[in-house]
């Protein structure tokens, strides 16, 4: 039995209260829905009631619901133990105290009910709200719990809170940026004709769902040196700004959220990414606290081609919707599309994909008849979910982006294959080919969405899980299957592009560290495959097999140890991180005594990105610069082939990108010969291994226009 409910023994069940006063009963009473909270020795009940009152309370619509989180005190401190949910209570109404009763689901988060804890739901909760008029003193609800049929626990509960949660939000600003303005629904042309008018900003959305949120005004303007209006932003620089700046930021759950108003996205300006939500903010995937901060940027919000042209009260109704949107993946809100829901008019869809989320027609747009019909709500689901799931799948620094309880990913069954009525094939693949990957080494597949049929069809332009168009999985020796999330979750305005019949789109994907940590630590054979899309057209690769090594010396087994840490993976994932320190000290030192890997090519690559780009530290105030002859150095020795090898350690995608890099570094030191031979070399390796015409063209002619450069 769960110790938690061992508690004073009582007899009988509870009476079933009549609802014939209930039908009479009409006089003024308190608002009844809301938070309540009530302690027991040491246990302590928080308790959401959310029932349709003769006199709504709030600004939200109810959903008949009850439910509550239950905490232990231990060593002072209250933890959180479990959760549990109320379908359908029934309500009397009655003129002097209104009384709840219901059965309780027990919402374990994340974890299946242990053997003999099916019995959960023979637990019934009974709520007695005595009625008071304004003049007379609040009094208390009497919540007790009913279980086993004879044991019962009672909570007296003050009403806390007219809402069901409560977040405290920090907003800060990149200087050049703005914060977002209310706006007026009647303000925008676009809109349903009987909107009511009212005036909207993040808090009032948030009220809207349920959702207190508590903004703090000691809005903090940051101006890195050197910063201007194009200035970009990496996951990392972000992150370390909100780690730093985030006054009410601690190492654990709690309800507190962080807004950065940024400029650019790191992407820009190959890619307009409008939002970001930090995915995991923690270095230490054993100890995860994600889903605290998320960022916007209004340097691309701004853009004419993005919503720069748009009248001003429509450019604050979509500013509003990113920051309303971005938060909510913080609460563990996923898209609309993602959720089977494309035609769902919430904060969390894309308008530009409603209503058909990942199969858009040829050439859509939903944008107009999106805000036709939006009336800046979250869906259902989602009210039920900010208001009502467990606790750790809300709360921030809970439960790992899309982890919720209810929805664990499932491996997909091959004869979704069949299902696709896209013509669009998925292949996952290695290029060059593998099967064999050295231990340690960064794992990286290549994807390729290829449209076999005879018309164009309208794509993302992206096919990276950070994302969110396509999902990863990846089957280990021991035959589990497990997603692979990445570290952070890109929100983008319209990106789609158009691909003719017969094209094909590719990206490269980092598989070796993620969200949950290093995904192939144990050698043995893998299998990799991804799903793309969601809904009625989801469309489902190859599964790529792969082995990873055994490791070959003790030596083998040390690298190991230096290399699968939670720093050593955000610094490869990330392509570099020049502030964590530590990562990067065990990865030179594994590059210095294991040269002749894969692996120590990797490490030089992710150093020799780090040292050509400058790092924005918001916490020295200060810009440390690009050491563009360091970052060469790297970069020489991340494309060189290892001893006896014929191939690069890294895959096309990933070496071509590298061969730019140095390319671009060799012409900024005025190295015309170095930079020439470069592209030659890489020409003759593409050539080799039957790298797409148009890559080895495009390499060809950058070689050719250096010669005609020096001829003068
Ligand atoms: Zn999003």
């Amino acid at each position: 039995m769960d110790e938690i409910w061992s508690d004073t023994p009582s007899g009988g069940d509870f009476p079933c209260p009549s609802n014939q006063e209930g039908q009479t009963a009409r006089q003024a009473r308190q608002p009844i829905s809301g938070t309540y909270v009530g302690q027991h020795g040491s246990r302590r009940l928080e308790l959401r009631i959310d029932l349709r009152e003769p006199d709504p309370p709030g600004p939200y619509s109810p959903l008949n619901l009850i439910s509550g989180d239950l905490f232990q005190e231990v060593g002072g401190e209250w933890e959180y133990r479990s959760s549990f949910l109320v379908e359908h209570p029934y309500v009397h109404w009655g003129t002097d105290r209104v009384i709840i009763t219901g059965t309780m689901s027990s919402l374990r988060h994340l974890e299946p009910a242990p053997a003999g804890h099916e019995t959960a739901s023979r637990q019934v909760l009974r709520i007695t709200i005595p009625v008071y008029t304004p003049q007379e003193p609040p009094a208390p609800a009497m919540v007790e719990i009913l279980h086993w049929g004879t044991y019962r626990s009672t909570f007296l509960c003050d009403r806390v809170s007219a809402f069901f949660r409560t977040i405290e939000l920090e907003i800060d600003r990149i200087t050049g940026t703005e914060l977002p303005r209310p706006f007026n629904t009647q303000a925008v042309a676009t809109r349903p004709a009987d909107l009511p008018a009212f005036d909207l900003d993040i808090v009032r959305a948030y009220q809207r769902a349920g959702v207190d949120l508590h903004l703090l005004s000691d809005e903090e303007v940051f101006a890195p040196a050197e910063a201007g209006s194009d200035l970009t932003w990496t996951e990392d620089e972000l992150h370390n700004a909100m780690q730093h700046h985030f006054s009410l930021w601690r190492d654990e759950p709690q309800w507190k959220l962080y807004l950065l108003i940024a400029t650019h996205f790191c992407l820009y300006p190959q890619s307009l990414v409008t939002g970001i939500m930090y995915d995991s903010q923690s270095r230490d995937p054993d100890d995860p606290y994600p889903r605290q901060g998320a960022a916007v940027f209004y340097s691309t919000m701004k853009l004419a081609e993005v919503w720069g042209n748009l009248p001003s009260a429509e450019f604050d109704r979509n500013f509003l919707r990113t920051c309303v949107h971005e938060l909510g993946h913080a609460l563990n809100l996923l898209h609309s599309f993602d959720k089977d829901r494309p035609a769902s008019l919430s904060w969390m869809n894309y308008p530009w994909r409603y209503p058909y989320g990942y199969n858009l027609p040829p050439g859509w747009d939903g944008t107009q008849q999106f805000w036709r019909n939006c009336r800046f709500e979250f869906d259902l689901e989602e009210l039920r979910h900010l208001r009502h799931h467990a606790l750790l799948e809300v709360i921030p620094g809970g439960a790992a982006f899309g982890a919720l309880g209810h929805d664990l990913p499932a491996p997909v069954p091959a004869s979704l294959q069949q299902l696709a009525q896209a013509p669009l094939a998925l292949y996952v693949r290695t290029r060059p080919e593998r099967y064999l990957f050295q231990f340690a080494e960064p794992v990286t597949v290549e994807l390729k969405l290829k449209n076999q049929g005879q018309r164009p069809v309208i794509v993302p332009n992206m096919l990276n899980p950070e994302c969110g168009l396509l999902q990863l999985y990846i089957r280990d020796p021991r035959g589990q299957v497990r997603l692979y999330r990445p570290l952070f979750k890109l929100c983008g305005q319209g990106q789609t592009t158009e691909l003719p019949a017969g094209e094909k789109l590719y990206a490269s994907v980092f598989l070796a560290y993620g969200a949950d940590g290093f995904y192939f630590q144990e050698p043995g054979e893998y299998q990799i495959w991804a799903v793309y899309g969601a809904g009625g057209v989801r469309l489902r690769s190859n599964a790529l097999r792969i082995r990873v090594a055994f490791p070959q010396t003790a030596g083998e087994e040390e690298m190991a140890l230096w290399t699968f840490g939670p720093d050593q993976g955000h610094v490869l994932y990330m392509q570099g991180a020049p502030h964590l320190d530590e990562g990067n000290e065990q990865l030179r030192e594994v590059a210095e005594r294991f040269p002749d890997t894969n692996l120590a090519r990797y490490i030089h690559l992710c150093f020799g990105y780090s040292q050509a780009h400058q790092f924005k530290d918001l916490v020295a105030g200060r810009v440390r610069p690009a050491q563009p002859e360091a970052a060469i150095q790297e970069l020489e020795q991340a494309v060189s082939f290892p001893p006896k090898a014929k191939q690069s350690a890294l895959d096309n995608i990933t070496h071509g990108g590298a061969v730019d890099l140095l390319y671009e570094l060799y012409r900024q030191a005025d190295q015309p010969m170095r930079a020439r031979s470069l592209l030659t070399e890489t020409v003759r390796y593409f050539k080799r291994l039957e790298v797409r015409p148009e890559v080895i063209a495009e390499l060809r002619d950058r070689a050719k226009a250096i010669e005609v450069g020096e001829s003068r």
